[in-house]
C-alpha cells in the first residue's frame, strides 16, 4: 500500500479484505461472511489497477487480472467460457484476488443494451453464477473497477456479489503532495523542488498525470544535460502535460500575435481587477501542440471544495475578458474565443439549472448530471418551455457578464497596452512581471490625478 499515495478511505476497505485472506478463520470464528467483491470505482487513473494490485501484494497471495473488454470477443460462448476458466484457475490458486479492469464492458445493464448482445449478456450472466458458486471460505476476493458505475447491471451490485463499493476520488492537496513524493522516491531533486507548490498548481489532476509529470520534468533534466530535476523543469512539464509541447518556429504573424497578446492580458487583467478569484501565475502567447494559442495559468492559493456564486460570476467575466479586450482595442473579433464562450456557457448553465444561483428559476433543478466519472453530461430535466427560458436566461446572464468586462477594461486600458506590448516583446512573463507592471502604470495615473 506504500505505493499507493492519499486515498485513504479506499485503502481502509480493502485492508480488511487483505486481513480476511490473512487468516479467515479469525472471520469464520464469529459466523462472519466476508463481501465476495469490491467496486472500485472512480475517474481514470486515480489507482484503482495500482489499488487491487497492492491488495494482491499486501496479502500475498496470487493475482489474477482481466479486463472486461477481453472477454467479450466476436463470438457468442467465448466469453462465458473464459470466465469459467478463469474462476477455475482461480479457485485452484486459492487464496487469490481475481480484478477485473472495465466491468462495465460485461457488466453493463441489460436493460440499457438494444438488440440480443446475446455475447455480453452469456458472459455476464457466467459471471453472476459463477460469484453466487463459490464459497468465500475459500478466500477468493474479486475486485473489479469501473469508471461508469451508474451503467452497471443491478444484478452485480446487489449483496452477495459486489457489495462492497470503494471510491477512489482525485487526490485532494495532500493526496497530490502524497503521490508526488512516492514518485519523485527514485528522482533526483535539487534544492529548488517544492512539491507543495507542485501541488497546488495540478488541481485537479488524477495520480496518472502526476506520475507522468513527474517523469518528463526528469527528462527535460537530462536532456539538458543535468544531473538534477528543478523546480522549473517540473513547473515545465505541467505545462508540457496539460497543454502539449510548445510549437518551434515562427507560427503566428505580428497581427494575430498581438491579437492574442491582447486576448490573453484581458483575462489577467480582470483576474488582477477583481476579487474572488486566483492569481495570475503566468502568461504566455507561445503556441503550444494542443491547440492553444496562448494562456494565463492561474494557481490556487488553497484548496478548494466549493465555490461561491461570487466566484462563479468573477470566473465567467475573466473568461469572457479575452474576447472583451480585442474588441476593445481592435474594433473586431476574432475565433479565438471559442473554448472561452463553451466554458462561461457551461458555468452558467449549471448555476441556473443545477446550483439553484438564478433569482429567476429558484432552488428548482432542471438538469441532472449522468457519468459522474467520465464526461458528466448534463441531461434536461424540464418541460421544453422552460428549457427555452433558461436558455433566454443563459444569454441575458453573458452579456451581463460581457458588458461588466468590458467596462473593467476600459477603464485599464493603459494598463492593458503596457502589459501586452511586454508580453509580444517576451511571448512569456510570470505573474510577478504582470502584477509589477500593472501596478506601476495604476500608480501612475493616480498621480496624474492627483495632480
Ligand atoms: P486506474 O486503474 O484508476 O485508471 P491506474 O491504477 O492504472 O489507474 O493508475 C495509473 C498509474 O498512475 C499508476 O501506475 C501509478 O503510476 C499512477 N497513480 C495513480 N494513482 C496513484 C496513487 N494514488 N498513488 C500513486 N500513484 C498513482
Amino acid at each position: 500500500f506504500a505505493d499507493v499515495a492519499g486515498e485513504d478511505e479506499a485503502k481502509e476497505s480493502l485492508t480488511e479484505m487483505v486481513d480476511f485472506l490473512h487468516n479467515p478463520k479469525k472471520y469464520m470464528a464469529i459466523g462472519a461472511k466476508l463481501p465476495k467483491g469490491a467496486l472500485l470505482v472512480g475517474p481514470p487513473g486515480t489507482g484503482k489497477t495500482l489499488l487491487a494490485k497492492a491488495v494482491a501484494g499486501e496479502a500475498n497471495v496470487p493475482f489474477f487480472s482481466m479486463s472486461g473488454s477481453s472477454f467479450v470477443e466476436m463470438y457468442v460462448g467465448v466469453g462465458a467460457s473464459r470466465v469459467r476458466d478463469l474462476f477455475k484457475q482461480a479457485s485452484e490458486m486459492a487464496p487469490c484476488i481475481i480484478f477485473i479492469d472495465e466491468i462495465d464492458a460485461i457488466g453493463q445493464s441489460r436493460d440499457s443494451v438494444r438488440g440480443g448482445d446475446s455475447e455480453r449478456e452469456q458472459t455476464l450472466n457466467q459471471l453472476l453464477a459463477e460469484m453466487d458458486g463459490f464459497d468465500t471460505s475459500k478466500g477468493i476476493v474479486i475486485l473489479a473497477a469501473t469508471n461508469r458505475p451508474e451503467t452497471l447491471d443491478k444484478a452485480l451490485l446487489r449483496p452477495g456479489r459486489f457489495d462492497r463499493r470503494v471510491i477512489v476520488e482525485k487526490p485532494d492537496l495532500q493526496g497530490r503532495i502524497d503521490t508526488l513524493k512516492v514518485h519523485s522516491r527514485n528522482v533526483k531533486m535539487d534544492e529548488t523542488v517544492d512539491l507543495r507548490e507542485l501541488a497546488l498548481a495540478t488541481a485537479g489532476a488524477v495520480g496518472a498525470d502526476l506520475a507522468n509529470i513527474i517523469n518528463e520534468a526528469a527528462l527535460t533534466a537530462v536532456r539538458s544535460g543535468r544531473s538534477m530535476v528543478s523546480q522549473a523543469d517540473l513547473i515545465g512539464a505541467v505545462e508540457l502535460v496539460f497543454a502539449g509541447k510548445e510549437k518551434k518556429g515562427k507560427l503566428l504573424g505580428d497581427q494575430e500575435k498581438k491579437v492574442v497578446a491582447y486576448h490573453e492580458v484581458g483575462h489577467a487583467l480582470l483576474v488582477a481587477l477583481q476579487k474572488h478569484t486566483e492569481p495570475v501565475q503566468r502568461i504566455t502567447i507561445v503556441p503550444r501542440t494542443m491547440g492553444s494559442l496562448g494562456y494565463v495559468w492561474q494557481v490556487l492559493e488553497e484548496e478548494k471544495y466549493m465555490e461561491t456564486k461570487a466566484e462563479l460570476e468573477a470566473n465567467i467575466v475573466t473568461t469572457l475578458g479575452g474576447r472583451a479586450a480585442e474588441e476593445l482595442k481592435f474594433e473586431s473579433v476574432t475565433t479565438g474565443a471559442a473554448n472561452d464562450i463553451e466554458q462561461a456557457t457551461k458555468t452558467v448553465r449549471a448555476m441556473i439549472t443545477m446550483y439553484g444561483m438564478s433569482d429567476k428559476f429558484g432552488l428548482m433543478q432542471l438538469e441532472t448530471v449522468q457519468g459522474k466519472y467520465l464526461d458528466r453530461n448534463a441531461v434536461l430535466q424540464c418541460s421544453d418551455k422552460t428549457a427555452a427560458k433558461v436558455d433566454e436566461e443563459i444569454r441575458n446572464q453573458l452579456k451581463k457578464a460581457y458588458d461588466e468586462a468590458k467596462k473593467l477594461l476600459s477603464e485599464h486600458m493603459n494598463a492593458l497596452d503596457a502589459i501586452a506590448q511586454y508580453l509580444i516583446e517576451k511571448e512569456s512573463i510570470t505573474g510577478q512581471e504582470f502584477m509589477d507592471i500593472f501596478n506601476r502604470v495604476e500608480n501612475a495615473e493616480q498621480n496624474v490625478e492627483q495632480e
